[in-house]
C-alpha cells in the first residue's frame, strides 16, 4: 500500500531528494567514495556546499546585503545564538507558540526578552493581534509558522526596526522580502533535507556591533567569512538539502510552491470545514497554516477519535495524530506533499464520514 507522510517533523522529502541522496552514498559525484565518508573540504563537496547556497539566494531572491550560511545544532540553537548576537539590551517578542515561547526563554539570558503579544490564553489558536513594538528595541522576532498549532504569518512584517524571524517549518513556501531582515533561519527537517542542518540567512552588516565576546562557535561572522566550513558541516544533510533546492527549482521556484500549497491546504481546510465529523482547531481562519493543518473530531463526535486515527492508518496515512498540546490530528502537507497526497487524506475524511 502507499504511504503517505503527514509527519510534522523530520518530514516528507520528495523522491528527487531521497534517490539521489541514497545513490550518493553508493558513490558519490563519481569518486568511488559514500558521500558518508568523504572529506567536507574535497572539491567534489565543497561544490555542492557552493551550489546549495547558489541555489537559496537564487529561489529566494536574497539580496546581496545578505549571506546564507548552513550550520549544525538545529534551530534550538539559534534560540540562544540569536540574541548572543544581535541583543544589546532589550528585544521584542512575538509569543504566537511553542517555539517561540522557548526562543523568549533563551533571549532572557542576554537581556531583556520584551513579549509584545502572546496568545498563550487562548492556547496559541490565534495570531496575537494588536500589539505594537517599541522603536528603541535591537530587534523584534517572531515565528513564521507554528508547527504545533497550525497558525501562520502568511507575510513578513514590516515595524521599523530590524527583525529576525523562526521560519523553520514554512521556509521556500513562499517569497521572501528581506528588507528588514537581518536574520531568518530554518532548521532543515521540515521543507529542506533530513534532521542535522539549519539554513541561516544573515544580514552581514548587522553582525559585529555588539560589545561582547561571542564564542568562534556562536559568532555568525565566523560562519560568513568561513563559507560554512570553519568546522566540519553537516556533509549528507547538505548534500540533500542541494537536491531539494533543484527539486524546487524543477517546479518553477517558490512563487509555484506558493500557488501549490493554496490549493493543497484549500483543499483540506474545505473538507474539514464541509464534514461533519471534523472540525479546524485555529479559531481566526486567516491565520491558518499552508503547512501544519490541525482538526480535532467535531462536538459530539469525539468518541470516534481513535477509530478515525486506524481507520486513515489503514488507507496509508501515517503521521496525522496532533502534538499532545492540541490533541486530535495535524497533518503537516510541507512543499514535498503533492496534491495527489492531500487529495487520498480527503478521501479518506470522506469515506469515514460515509461509513460511520
Ligand atoms: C521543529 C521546529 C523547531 C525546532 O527545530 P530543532 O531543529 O529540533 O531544534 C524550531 N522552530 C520551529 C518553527 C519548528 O517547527
Amino acid at each position: 500500500m502507499k504511504k503517505y507522510n503527514f509527519y510534522a517533523g523530520p518530514s516528507i522529502l520528495s523522491e528527487y531528494t531521497i534517490e539521489k541522496t541514497a545513490e550518493a552514498v553508493k558513490d558519490f559525484a563519481g569518486t568511488g567514495l559514500s558521500l558518508l565518508e568523504v572529506s567536507h573540504r574535497s572539491k567534489e563537496f565543497v561544490a555542492v556546499c557552493d551550489q546549495a547556497r547558489d541555489l537559496v539566494k537564487d529561489l529566494l531572491h536574497v539580496p546581496d546585503t545578505h549571506e546564507v550560511v548552513f550550520l549544525g545544532g538545529g534551530a534550538s540553537l539559534q534560540f540562544c545564538m540569536a540574541p548572543y548576537n544581535f541583543l544589546g539590551t532589550k528585544a521584542a517578542y512575538l509569543d504566537s507558540g511553542t517555539w517561540a515561547s522557548n526562543a523568549i526563554k533563551e533571549a532572557k539570558c542576554f537581556g531583556e526578552a520584551l513579549v509584545v503579544g502572546s496568545s498563550k490564553s487562548e492556547n496559541y489558536s490565534c495570531l496575537p493581534k494588536g500589539y505594537e513594538v517599541p522603536s528603541d528595541v535591537d530587534f523584534f522576532y517572531y515565528c513564521t509558522n507554528n508547527t504545533i498549532f497550525g497558525t501562520q504569518l502568511h507575510e513578513d512584517l514590516h515595524v521599523g526596526v530590524p527583525t529576525i524571524a523562526d521560519m523553520s517549518s514554512d521556509i521556500f513556501s513562499r517569497p521572501i522580502d528581506f528588507s528588514d531582515y537581518i536574520l531568518l533561519f530554518a532548521g532543515a527537517q521540515k521543507n529542506l533535507a533530513p534532521a542535522g542542518v539549519t539554513l541561516i540567512i544573515v544580514r552581514k552588516d548587522a553582525l559585529g556591533k555588539l560589545d561582547r565576546c561571542i564564542p568562534t562557535m556562536l559568532d555568525y561572522s565566523t560562519h560568513v567569512k568561513k563559507e560554512s566550513m570553519f568546522n566540519t558541516p553537516p556533509v549528507l544533510p547538505i548534500f540533500s538539502a542541494l537536491k531539494t533546492l533543484e527539486y524546487y527549482k524543477s517546479l518553477g521556484g517558490v512563487e509555484a510552491i506558493q500557488e501549490l500549497n493554496q490549493q493543497k491546504a484549500q483543499l483540506l481546510y474545505n473538507e474539514i470545514d464541509s464534514n461533519p465529523f471534523f472540525k479546524g482547531t485555529v479559531t481566526c481562519k486567516d491565520d491558518r497554516s499552508v503547512m501544519n493543518v490541525c482538526f480535532v473530531m467535531n462536538d459530539g463526535k469525539e468518541a470516534l477519535e481513535s477509530e478515525f486515527n486506524s481507520f486513515a492508518a489503514s488507507r496509508g496515512m501515517v503521521g496525522i495524530k496532533g502534538h499532545r498540546s492540541v490533541g486530535g490530528f495535524r497533518a503537516s502537507i510541507y512543499n514535498a506533499m503533492t496534491l495527489e497526497g492531500v487529495q487520498a487524506l480527503v478521501d479518506c475524511m470522506k469515506e469515514f464520514a460515509q461509513t460511520h
